[in-house]
């Protein structure tokens, strides 16, 4: 791992497009395809994936799988938190919550594994759906 190398253009232009839609916004590979074909007409959907994976690796943006969504989503890299999916229109939205450390020594202990990531998601309806009935 080089950051000091830079990106090459279309790896720029997805991370581009990832950090222009901002934290909390969650875009599938194919919303981004999308996104940078407006600006990189000839781009191919495997350049997509490669660019994702090479900037997952660098910590530029991160991959969220949340279950029960058709595919992973992407989001700038920021601060970790919980994820909400609707399970009436898909929706996925962000939500401030991180298990405690203190918490994550204790459960680590007590299987006597190494805890080195979290990926929390919560499920129901969100406020649209709830809204609408
Ligand atoms: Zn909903
Ligand atoms: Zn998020």
């Amino acid at each position: 791992m080089m950051p000091s190398t830079p990106l090459p253009k279309n790896y720029q232009l997805i991370r581009d497009v990832v950090d222009e839609c901002g934290l909390g916004c969650h875009l599938t590979p194919s919303e981004i395809y999308a996104k940078v074909r407006e600006r990189q007409p000839g781009i191919g959907l495997t350049t997509i994936y490669r660019g994702l994976e090479r900037l997952r690796e660098l910590g530029f943006v991160s991959e969220i799988e949340v279950p029960g969504a058709d595919a992973a989503a992407y989001e700038p890299a920021g601060p970790h938190h919980a994820h909400f999916r609707c399970s009436s229109c898909g929706r996925i939205e962000d939500v401030a919550f991180v298990i405690p450390a203190n918490t994550l020594d204790a459960l680590a202990r007590e299987h006597g594994v190494e805890i080195k990531d979290q990926r929390v998601t919560f499920e129901g309806r969100c406020s649209r759906c709830t809204a609408s009935g």
